[in-house]
């Protein structure tokens, strides 16, 4: 496949690693299911092809268009969004290093620093990120590796200064990751404000239609990439052929769907924000929240997820989610289709007496792109 680059983001979306098959002129890149190739001679590889574990076809139409999206030199396609995150700590730790996340992190970054690496000798502590000042004494205690930022969090939807955080690590002789999987490329560009990688569950807006499980990351350095390519094809955590193509096929409306996702989210979080059953919204988009600005400064759009919380307590948002109709309860968020959960019982049980415990009546939205109204009318029957 040629290198197809250059031109606006939704034309990237839709052009880039993915110009129409030499043999054929499908306009799609094909399904290649395909575990080996065929070799013209011993060493004769056709295009570099030899083994899909190490590159195929469809995988790499993928990886060169999330490359292109997120403006960096080198994509990687990953089973699933935690097999990229493990790729890219083993990548860059050693025994002995450090890492920084944030009080907030995905349960499952969680997990992996503090039930997976820490045995493997790589520590880790809690930081506040969206207070730079904590972040920059934590750097200045105890010299870490990586500074491993996310924004905006899940659920509480805080936000992160990426570029000031970026100079921060860089000055502490960190490097900068950014989970980019909330805001997606659409909305927010980590490397071009300094990260030095950024992952992706593509299981969420990328993908967008909750039906594949992926992941990916993309590298600034190409020897870092190159690194991550090694222990990928060493691990073998790959992302197969088909849901490759399912993931490609929903970036290619990954712009569309962020604006109606943002459009709808933002009614949403008005509604919300306006009712008296509800406490408390958390929408980045609304000038109330504390992050607010930066938000603004760093992202084309507030995003799709809103949580808010209920008025009577863990009963009350728990009987919250138990009523809507439209939007589906259930974890996971980025599809299409509106979902609905409780984080304390469903998404964030097991981080109950940890630092990333959540309020027991928050409830999150994952905002999909149905027609408005309809949303809106859900939740208000919910709610009444
Ligand atoms: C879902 C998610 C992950 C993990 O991705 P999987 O595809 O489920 O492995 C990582 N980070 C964030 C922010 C997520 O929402």
């Amino acid at each position: 496949m040629t290198i197809n680059s250059g031109g606006g983001f939704e034309t990237l979306a839709i052009h880039a690693g993915q110009d129409p098959d030499p043999q054929t002129g499908a306009v799609v890149p094909p399904i290649y299911q395909v575990s080996t190739y065929k070799q013209d001679g011993v060493g004769g590889r056709r295009g570099g092809y030899e083994y899909s574990r190490t590159a195929n076809p469809t995988r790499g139409a993928l990886e060169e268009c999330l490359a292109a999206l997120e403006g960096g030199p080198r994509g990687l396609a990953f089973a699933s969004g935690m097999a990229a995150e493990d790729c890219l700590l083993r990548a860059i730790c050693q025994p002995g290093d450090h890492v920084l996340i944030p009080d907030d992190a995905y349960g499952g970054t969680f997990r992996l620093m503090n039930s997976v690496l820490t045995s493997w000798g790589v520590s880790y502590r809690a930081v506040r990120l969206s207070d730079p000042v904590a972040v920059r004494a934590a750097l200045a205690e105890r010299p870490a590796r990586v500074l491993w930022v996310e924004t905006p969090t899940n659920p509480l939807l805080n936000i992160a200064d990426i570029a000031t955080l970026g100079q921060l690590a860089h000055e502490a002789g960190a490097l900068m990751v950014v989970d980019n999987t909330f805001a997606s490329p659409y909305l927010q560009l980590p490397l071009a404000l300094g990260a030095d990688a950024v992952v992706h569950s593509t299981t969420k807006y990328l993908g967008g239609h909750s039906d594949v499980v992926g992941g990916a990351l993309i590298v600034a350095d190409p020897a870092l990439g190159e690194r991550c390519a090694f222990l990928q094809n060493t691990t073998g955590a790959v992302a197969g052929p088909f849901d490759a193509w399912l993931t490609l096929r929903g970036v290619r409306t990954l712009a569309a769907r962020m604006d109606r996702h943002c459009a709808n989210a933002a009614r949403v979080a008005d509604m919300l924000a306006a009712h008296p059953a509800v406490a408390e919204v958390r929408y980045p988009g609304l000038p109330g929240h504390p992050g607010h600005e930066v938000a603004a400064k760093q992202m084309r759009g507030f995003g799709g997820m809103v949580s808010f919380r209920v008025r009577g307590g863990e009963q009350a948002a728990v009987a919250v989610c138990g009523r809507t109709r439209l939007f589906t309860l259930g974890e996971s968020l980025g599809g299409v289709e509106s979902l609905i959960e409780h984080p304390g019982r469903m998404t964030h049980a097991s981080a109950v007496g940890s630092p990333l415990e959540v309020a027991p009546d928050l409830v999150r939205l994952s905002v999909g792109i149905e027609t408005a109204e309809d949303l809106l009318e859900d939740l208000r029957q919910a709610l009444a």
